[in-house]
């Protein structure tokens, strides 16, 4: 029984399978762990969260030292993993629920990733000429937290994209991470990327409180976007990382890209203002 627990962990950290049946492995090895007695459960706990570690250290050690560390293929698929079980995760919350997010993240993943050949996602050549874009044309852009970011070549049914973020917001040192999966073919991963940049942006103007302060919101107000005021904090994010976006997009080299064809142009152009002034 013990060997079969090392012998999943052992798969689970094994490059060479696919993400999908990681995802499966994870599983497993947490319904496993949960079966055992005291002693033995907090062995497997330990190992699992020590190779979590090592895998995040390992990452960082191979990475650039370029303006952003970027990871694709098998690396991309690591950090995502070492990210989302991040060992702060168990820190803070203990045995039982990492357990069950282990649990919680392996069915994401077994049910969500859909490996897909004909990729429609962001190519690095597209993603610094769309920094060197942002970094022109918006001073504030060069204060921010930096980041890293990830692209993995599969189809996630529930997100285009992701970010994580951990510790305390500090803009030298803050751990932010981009995740960018293969867009449905009906976006463009331009999009996705700059809807991303809108959290990137939001969470670094409130130095990670992401909430939406009074005079921003009293601009919205004015626009077709009036109801967002009164929209649970969820919401409110979602829709401001797409009014940063639309912003950035109108009346730029990136404008076709924008899904946004039934927002009259009037608003766009106040969002471009809202951006011009956030990030001055
Ligand atoms: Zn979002």
């Amino acid at each position: 029984m013990e060997k079969n627990i090392e012998n999943l962990i052992n798969e689970f950290f094994n490059n060479n399978n696919d993400i999908v049946t990681r995802g499966k492995y994870l599983i497993l090895i947490a319904n496993k762990i949960s079966e055992q007695e005291f002693n033995i459960r907090n062995k497997y706990m330990k190992k699992f969260l020590n190779k979590i570690d090592l895998l995040s250290q390992s990452l960082i050690e191979n990475a650039s030292e370029e303006l952003m560390d970027i990871y694709l293929e098998k690396e991309a698929e690591n950090k995502y993993l070492s990210t989302v079980l991040n060992t702060d995760i168990y820190l803070t919350v203990g045995m039982f629920d990492y357990l069950n997010h282990m649990i919680f993240i392996g069915n994401n993943i077994t049910e969500n990733f859909i490996e897909q050949s004909n990729s429609n996602i962001l190519t690095l050549e597209k993603m610094n000429e769309i920094l060197n874009f942002l970094y022109e044309n918006y001073k504030k852009f060069h204060d921010f937290c930096p980041f890293e970011c990830s692209f993995i070549n599969y189809v996630n049914k529930s997100y285009n994209s992701l970010s994580y973020y951990f510790g305390k917001f500090n803009p030298e040192d803050y751990g932010y991470n981009f995740f960018f999966f293969n867009v449905k073919n009906d976006i463009s991963p331009i999009y996705v990327f700059l809807h991303e940049i809108g959290h990137y942006i939001h969470i670094n103007i409130t130095k990670g409180k992401l909430n939406i302060n009074k005079k921003i919101l009293e601009k919205i107000k004015k626009t077709g976007f009036s109801k967002l005021v009164s929209a649970n904090n969820d919401i409110q994010k979602e829709v401001f990382a797409d009014i940063l976006a639309m912003g950035i997009m109108y009346d730029s080299p990136y404008e076709e890209y924008d899904p946004f064809v039934d927002i009259t142009k009037e608003d766009k152009k106040e969002f471009k203002k809202l951006v011009n002034e956030i990030l001055k």
